[in-house]
């Protein structure tokens, strides 16, 4: 299988209107961290652009920059060069996404509903609209009625339920997610993987994901981008054309359709590793 000879997702996507909402331009992006002969390139040159909507899988070998480019994204950090566009301007740090992380980062002092109040407080949602927010929120992700329970009570897959819900509460037309589910078992996973997948078709938002599983990745993505190993470059960009809505994941997982997504994205991480 050749690497080079895919048809990106973005050739396929036809034009791309960069400043429409939920849009993403990543253009000729290097990434260094240090300074002179202590520096480190972490990443690039890489360009991509995401169109409103898109779930985009980055995937790769650990240390490859997927967090960079994930930071770059959120702008929690300025490339070394090249530019970084979100709905056509510069990222603004904390207000043009919303973000999850591999740890919830909730606070354990606040109840499930207090964490997820904070938020909508935060992205200027009115004191009376917050109750109503809160509930649909928390039933978006499965935790619908748990809003008077505390952080140190629910379990680490229902923490991370609570940082998703967070994250939609921001109201952006983004969503960055760096490992969510790296520190889970295997059932509670899989579970997540599935309601991520129905709350970003239903939402409608453009979602980055940043893992090194390639099941996941198939699973999860609209379109997948493999990095090659530091600094990472593109190596794959590949449309992942599986139904997003009104199908039973466990169908879709025994599918031929994905097992053959499956494969080629898990073929290309390991080339792109080795490269
Ligand atoms: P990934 O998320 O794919 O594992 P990262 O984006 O975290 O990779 O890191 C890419 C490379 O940059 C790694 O080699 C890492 O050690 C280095 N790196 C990341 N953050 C920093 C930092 N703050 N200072 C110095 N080097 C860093
Ligand atoms: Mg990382």
């Amino acid at each position: 299988m050749s690497l080079t000879s895919s048809v990106t997702a973005q050739q396929a996507a036809g034009e791309f209107a960069a400043d429409r909402p939920g849009a993403i331009r990543i253009d000729t992006v290097s990434h260094q961290y240090g300074h002179g002969r202590e520096s480190v390139t972490a990443l690039g040159p890489v360009s991509i652009d995401v169109a409103p909507g898109e779930f985009l899988v980055l995937v790769g070998a650990s240390g490859c920059g997927k967090s960079t480019l994930l930071r770059l994204i959120a702008g929690f950090e300025n490339p070394s060069s090249g530019t970084v566009q979100v709905s056509g301007s510069d990222p603004i740090p904390g207000s043009s996404a919303g973000v999850v992380f591999q740890q919830p980062r909730l606070f354990p002092w606040k109840s499930v509903g207090g964490n997820i109040d904070l938020a909508l407080k935060y992205a200027g949602v009115a004191k009376g609209e917050r109750g109503r927010r809160r509930e649909e929120l928390l039933d978006r992700v499965g935790l619908g009625g748990t809003a008077d329970r505390r952080i140190w009570e629910i379990s680490g897959g229902q923490q991370q339920r609570v940082a998703i819900a967070r994250a939609l509460a921001a109201e952006t037309s983004l969503l960055l997610l760096d490992e969510p589910f790296a520190a889970l078992d295997a059932l509670t996973r899989e579970r997540l993987q599935e309601d991520l997948r129905n709350v970003s078709a239903e939402s409608g938002r453009t979602s980055v994901f940043v893992t090194h599983s390639a099941d996941e990745a198939a699973f999860l993505g609209s379109r997948v981008v493999v990095l090659t190993s530091r600094p990472g470059k593109v190596a794959l960009d590949l449309k992942i054309d599986l139904p997003r809505t009104g199908v039973d994941p466990d169908d879709l997982r025994g599918s031929p359709e994905y097992a053959a997504f499956r494969a080629e994205v898990g073929h290309a991480v390991k080339v792109a590793a080795a490269a």
